[in-house]
C-alpha cells in the first residue's frame, strides 16, 4: 500500500500566479477587447542575448556530429562554466572558491526548492515575510512548517516581517531557529540589505549556529555600491551560508533553465549525536543522485555570457529593465502612491490605499487601469496592504501602464 507524503495536503490547493492567471482570464472573458498590460509575473520579455544564442547554435552543431558528441555531463557542471563563474561572479569581488564548490543546475527555484533535502525535518526554519513562496512551500513539503493557521502563518516557521515600519529590514530572530531563508536583493519587496546590516545577520549566524540560505538571484540588478552582491562578500559566511544565484532574469533564461548554487567547504550542521558533518558532499551526493546536469547547450549558453561581449550585452538587458523600475518609481510617486525598490531590483513594491487590501487594489487594478500586478497577500501575511509590480515588462507597456495609473489615481 502506498503512503502519501500528507505534508502535501497541508499545501493551500493552488499556486498564487495561477489565482492571478484564473482572475485575469475571467476578467479577460467578461471585457473581451480590453487592453491589459501584465506586470504581475517575474518574468522576462526581452529575447536572449546573442552571445548565448549564438553559443547555443554551435553548440547544437557540436551536438550533431559524433566526434563532439555530449552525452552526460558532470551532475555538478561542466568545468568551463563553473571556472566562468568563479572568475566572472567571484574573483572580482575578491572571492575565492573552488571548483568543487560551485553546482550547476536548472535554476534556483529547483535548487531552492531541493536543498532541504540534505536537512533534517528536525530544524527549525525562518522565512523573512513576505518571502519568495519556494521557501515556505517546499518546506511544508519538507515536514518542517507545522500547521496553517487563520493568519495564513505556519505554526513550525518562524516569520520575521518586512514592512514599511521597519524599512523592510528584518529583525534576527527572538527565538532560536536552526536555519533562515534570506533574499537579497529582495524579491517581492525589491528592497536590499546593505553590506553592514548583511553582516549582523552573518555574525549572528556564526555566534547561534545557523545555517544561511542566501538567494541573490537579482545580484546583477544592483546598482548602489553598499549592497553586497555575494554573502561571500562578509567575513565568516563561508562557514555560514549557501548561496544561490539564477541566470534567469541575468541572461533571459528564465525558459532556458541554468543556475548556480554554492555550498563552500566550510559549511557544516550538527548530526544527533552533537558532531558534524560538512553539506558540501551532501549536496553533491544529493544532485549526483537525483539531477543529472544542465544539459551541454543550456551551459554554453551561460558561458557565453561572461565574454566581454556578452558583459556588454547582458548589461544592456539589465539597463533596459532598471530603466522601467526608474519609470514605474516615478509614475507611482506622480500618482501619489508609496513605493520601494526598483533601485537595485526589477520589482517594486506599494503600499494600497488605506483601507483596501491587497486583492481588492489588484482587482481594481485591473478593472479601472487594466494593469495586472501581484497582490502582495500572495507572499506572506505581511505583504498584507502591498501590491507588486515586476519592471520586467516591455517599456512602452511600463509607461503605458503608470499614465493609466496617474489618471485613475492622480
Ligand atoms: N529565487 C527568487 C528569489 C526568484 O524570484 C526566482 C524566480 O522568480 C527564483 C529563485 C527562481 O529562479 P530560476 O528561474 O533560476 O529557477
Amino acid at each position: 500500500m502506498a503512503l502519501v507524503n500528507e505534508q502535501f495536503l497541508k499545501l493551500p490547493g493552488s499556486y498564487l500566479f495561477a489565482d492571478i492567471a484564473r482572475k485575469v482570464a475571467a476578467y479577460r472573458e467578461a471585457h473581451p477587447g480590453r487592453d491589459i498590460i501584465r506586470l504581475g509575473i517575474g518574468d522576462v520579455t526581452l529575447p536572449l542575448p546573442q552571445v548565448s544564442i549564438e553559443a547555443m547554435h554551435r553548440a547544437v552543431d557540436e551536438m550533431a556530429d559524433s566526434r563532439t558528441f555530449h552525452g552526460y555531463g558532470p551532475e555538478q557542471g561542466y568545468g568551463f562554466l563553473i571556472e566562468a563563474i568563479i572568475r566572472g561572479d567571484y574573483e572580482p569581488r575578491g572571492i575565492s572558491l573552488k571548483p568543487g564548490e560551485v553546482f550547476v543546475s536548472d535554476g534556483a527555484k529547483s535548487d531552492t526548492g531541493n536543498i532541504g533535502d540534505i536537512l533534517s525535518r528536525d530544524n527549525v526554519v525562518a522565512v523573512t515575510d513576505p518571502v519568495y513562496p519556494v521557501y515556505v512551500d517546499s518546506n511544508v513539503m519538507g515536514g518542517r512548517a507545522g500547521e496553517l493557521g487563520g493568519d495564513g502563518r505556519w505554526s513550525g516557521l518562524c516569520y520575521l516581517p518586512c514592512t514599511a515600519d521597519n524599512a523592510f529590514v528584518p529583525a534576527l530572530p527572538d527565538r532560536k531557529v536552526d536555519v533562515v531563508y534570506l533574499c537579497y536583493p529582495n524579491n517581492p519587496t525589491g528592497t536590499t540589505l546593505t553590506r553592514g546590516q548583511l553582516k549582523q545577520w552573518v555574525d549572528y549566524a556564526l555566534a547561534n549556529d545557523v545555517l544561511i540560505m542566501f538567494d541573490s538571484a537579482y545580484e546583477a540588478f544592483i546598482s548602489e555600491d553598499d549592497v553586497p552582491h555575494s554573502i561571500y562578500e562578509i567575513e565568516g559566511a563561508r562557514r555560514c551560508a549557501i548561496e544561490f544565484r539564477s541566470f534567469s532574469k541575468t541572461a533571459g533564461f528564465t525558459g532556458v533553465r541554468c543556475g548556480y548554487t554554492v555550498v563552500p567547504e566550510e559549511v557544516t550542521a550538527r548530526l544527533a549525536d552533537g558532531t558534524r558533518a560538512a553539506l558540501n558532499p551532501l549536496w553533491n551526493r544529493r544532485q549526483c543522485t537525483k539531477f543529472n546536469g544542465a544539459s551541454y547547450i543550456t551551459q554554453r549558453g551561460a558561458e557565453a555570457i561572461y565574454t566581454p561581449e556578452g558583459r556588454r550585452q547582458v548589461r544592456e538587458h539589465i539597463d533596459y529593465y532598471m530603466a522601467n523600475a526608474r519609470a514605474m518609481r516615478e509614475g507611482l510617486k506622480a500618482a501619489g502612491i508609496e513605493a520601494w525598490g526598483g533601485v537595485n531590483a526589477p520589482y517594486v513594491w506599494l503600499k494600497t490605499p488605506a483601507g483596501v487590501g491587497s486583492w481588492q487594489f489588484f482587482e481594481q487594478m485591473l478593472d479601472r487601469a487594466g494593469v495586472v500586478s501581484t497582490p502582495g497577500a500572495g507572499f506572506g501575511p505581511s505583504g498584507e496592504g502591498y501590491i507588486r509590480l515586476s519592471a520586467f515588462g516591455k517599456q512602452e507597456d511600463c509607461r503605458e501602464a503608470m499614465a493609466r495609473l496617474r489618471r485613475w489615481l492622480g
